[in-house]
This record gives structure tokens, C-alpha cells and sequence, in this order.
């Protein structure tokens, strides 16, 4: 853990709340305080996303496996430490800021996990950079339909929080639309159960992606989608 050693800020949230969180973290999982900085620096870096505003976080976890995500969670909840998740941070709307704790979900959890051409779904972590996707669909004729303009960074999680579209939205639909299964984090830090999408536009619980064909493919974009599944990550249900 990189503990910060600058005065106290005016952040909103104080040094004696990240204490209180420190201990309660180190109880649940004595590893997981290792995935913490509250070093100036990563306050700094973590202070600001693609958007004009620009909030100082408390501490950002670059949590290593999803155990320590659901340790962080649980531990934020019990000290009432405000979190936010992050992917690569390219929302517009302050949307991956926050003044407690900032996750960040894309630094050590980036693995596509499988990639099934025949049931055109691929199984990834949500820190997954869309493009990378794109890559490992490309020599079987796949794609993932929603492409942001951001494509090169945004993560496969960031994407499911923000409901992505891009210029092809309309042919393959928006990111909940490509969606099948997520398996989910709840804001206590409990695993409830894998959610399974249950029809087109249904936007809550990702975890599963289709990969359609591509659209300058002979085949039409498929509105019966197959799956990528997209592990866990902290969706409040
Ligand atoms: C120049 C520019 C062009 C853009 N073009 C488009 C566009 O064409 N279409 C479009 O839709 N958007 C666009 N965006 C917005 C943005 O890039 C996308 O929405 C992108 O998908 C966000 O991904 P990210 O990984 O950066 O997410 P972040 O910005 O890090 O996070 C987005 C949201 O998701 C939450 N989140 C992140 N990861 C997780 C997780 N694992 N679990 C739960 N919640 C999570 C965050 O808390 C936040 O609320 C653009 C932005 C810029 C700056």
C-alpha cells in the first residue's frame, strides 16, 4: 500500500474514513491493502476523466483478481466509503470520477478469457480495451457491434456502464443489446449470481457480449446474439 503523506486536503472525504476502510479491508482479505495508492500522485492522475470536472480521490485500488474487488466493496460498505469504478476514463461526464475510492478495473484485469466463433461469444474480464476484442474476433469474421469513437481505450466495462453506442449502433445496437450474461458485484460486495439477459434492450446486467458478424460481411447483423461473457465487476442490482 502506498499511503499518501501530503496535509490533509479538502477533499469531502477524510483521512480517518480511509483508516477505518484500511482496517476493515485488511480483516476481509490481509492481502488486499497491497492493491491500494493514496500516493498525491495517483490522486492526481486519478482526479480526472475525459469531462471539464476534476475531483481528487480519497485512494484508487488497482485491485489484482476479482476477490479483491469484492473485498474492496465489502470494506467500502461497511465505513460508508463512497466508490467509484473506472475503466480507461474517457467519459465526458465526470462519470469515472469520485471522491472516495476509485477502482480501477482495467489496469490488471484485461483477459479475454475464451472466444467461441461457433457461438459467437467471447468471455472477458471488464478491463478488456474494446479494440483488443476487435483483434481476437478478427480472423474468425467477428466483430463487436458497438465501436465508440474511443474504441483504442475504452474498456469492455466502461462500455457496459456508459450503455455505449458509436456509428454502428444502429445495425448491431447499443453495448446492452450485445450484452447475454454478466456475472456481478453488488455495491455490498456480494456475488448474488450470474445474470442472464432476457431480451433485446433489457440494459442491467452484462457479462456475455455477441459478436456479430461483420457488417461489411455477407451476413446481416444477427438479432439473436450470442454471447462473450465479461466477468465480474461492480454493478449495483
Ligand atoms: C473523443 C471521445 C469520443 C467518444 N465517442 C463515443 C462514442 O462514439 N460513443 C459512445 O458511446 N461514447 C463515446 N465516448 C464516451 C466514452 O469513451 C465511451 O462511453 C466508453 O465506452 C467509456 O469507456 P471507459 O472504459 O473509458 O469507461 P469509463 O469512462 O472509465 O467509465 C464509464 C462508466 O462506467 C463505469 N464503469 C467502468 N468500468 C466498470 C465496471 N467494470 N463495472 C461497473 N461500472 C464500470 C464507470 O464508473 C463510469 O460510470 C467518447 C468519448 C470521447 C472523449
Amino acid at each position: 500500500m502506498i499511503v499518501d503523506s501530503s496535509p490533509e486536503s479538502g477533499d469531502g472525504v477524510s483521512k480517518d474514513l480511509l483508516g477505518d476502510f484500511v482496517s476493515s479491508l485488511a480483516r476481509i482479505d490481509a492481502g488486499a491493502p497491497d492493491c491500494l495508492d493514496s500516493s498525491t500522485l495517483a490522486r492526481a492522475l486519478y482526479s480526472s476523466d475525459a469531462s471539464i470536472y476534476r475531483v481528487v480521490p480519497r485512494a484508487v485500488a488497482r485491485p489484482r483478481s476479482v476477490d479483491e474487488v469484492a473485498a474492496l466493496m465489502r470494506a467500502a460498505a461497511e465505513v460508508g466509503l463512497p466508490v467509484t469504478t473506472r475503466g480507461a476514463g474517457t467519459s465526458c461526464a465526470g462519470n469515472a470520477i469520485g471522491e472516495g475510492l476509485v477502482i480501477d478495473l482495467a489496469r490488471h484485469l484485461h483477459t479475454i478469457h475464451s472466444l467461441d466463433p461457433e457461438s459467437r461469444t467471447a468471455v472477458v474480464d471488464p478491463g478488456v480495451i474494446q479494440d483488443r476484442l476487435q483483434d481476437a474476433g478478427r480472423p474468425h469474421g467477428l466483430r463487436f457491434g458497438p465501436d465508440p469513437s474511443t474504441s483504442t481505450r475504452c474498456t469492455i466495462g466502461g462500455m457496459i456502464g456508459n450503455n455505449a453506442c458509436g456509428p454502428r449502433a444502429l445495425g448491431y445496437g447499443r453495448t446492452c443489446d450485445n450484452v447475454v450474461q454478466a456475472d456481478l458485484l453488488t455495491a455490498a460486495g456480494d456475488i448474488p449470481r450470474s445474470a442472464r439477459r432476457q431480451c433485446r434492450g433489457f440494459a442491467s446486467v452484462p457479462v456475455e457480449r455477441t459478436l456479430p458478424r461483420r457488417i461489411w460481411g455477407s451476413s446481416a447483423p444477427s438479432s439473436a446474439p450470442s454471447p462473450v461473457r465479461c466477468p465480474a465487476t461492480s454493478w449495483s442490482i
